[in-house]
């Protein structure tokens, strides 16, 4: 009922340019997403593009440790993209999840099946920001994804307990201090396998490996993760 109340009142746009789109992603964005999709060759534990096949990782993996064991993303975190996510997560633009969860199953669906987790776990918001935003956007995409890919979505799993000032504003050592025991995992052990962790971007990974430092303690064995967008950087 709700989303027919929402298509009586504003025509549907394209996530990207916000043009009125009755197809949703319109075809000058469809081509410029295409020109983004992360392709091989790529990093082996981040999903980063790298410049040769030769190599295995990025300037960043090569150079550090990663509590998470693998990782992929849709989209260079580029113009449109990036305006995209940001509306997406700033201006409550809570159904572009459906597009970008329908281009993650698309693209990733595979690989997903292969890494088999039995559940999605959305980075979770601290409550004081999410009840200012109205919602968490890693949740939104994480349920889409569950619905299309039928991996059930653990959403009280992990609490976000300490409240951080936002990571862009930090630089990469000040981002890991930044979320030091910022997780708690609200069971006293969990038998999982495998989970897929799922956020809108990957930065530095320092969410990301927070929030799996605290999953692996816990007793998951592998943890992987699926983002919107990442970083570009050789
Ligand atoms: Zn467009
Ligand atoms: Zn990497």
């Amino acid at each position: 009922m709700k989303i027919r109340i929402r298509k009586l009142l504003w025509p549907d746009t394209c996530p990207f340019c916000g043009k009125v789109n009755q197809k949703g992603v319109c075809l000058a964005c469809a081509e410029k997403l295409e020109g983004l999709l992360v392709r091989e060759p790529r990093c082996l534990k981040c999903g980063k593009p790298v410049r040769y096949k030769e190599q295995e990782y990025c300037y960043d993996c090569a150079h550090s440790c990663h509590d998470y064991d693998r990782g992929a993303a849709l989209w260079l975190h580029r113009e449109p993209v990036s305006t995209s996510v940001y509306r997406f997560k700033y201006h409550n633009q809570r159904f572009y999840a459906q597009a970008y969860a329908a281009q993650i199953a698309a693209q990733y669906g595979a690989l997903i099946r292969k890494w088999n987790p039995q559940v999605i776990i959305p980075v979770p918001l601290h409550k004081r920001r999410r009840r200012k935003r109205g919602y968490n956007q890693a949740e939104l995409l994480a349920e889409e994804a569950g619905r299309i890919l039928k991996i059930p979505v653990a959403k009280g799993l992990v609490e976000r307990v300490r409240y951080t000032v936002p990571q862009k504003k930090l630089d990469s050592k000040k981002r890991r201090q930044n979320l030091k025991r910022v997780f708690v995992v609200r069971a006293s052990s969990i038998r999982l396998r495998s989970v897929l962790i799922m956020d809108d971007i990957y930065t530095t990974g320092a969410t990301i490996d927070s929030l799996a430092r605290v999953l692996k303690a816990a007793g998951v064995q592998k943890v992987y993760f699926l983002t919107i967008s990442i970083g570009q950087g050789y």
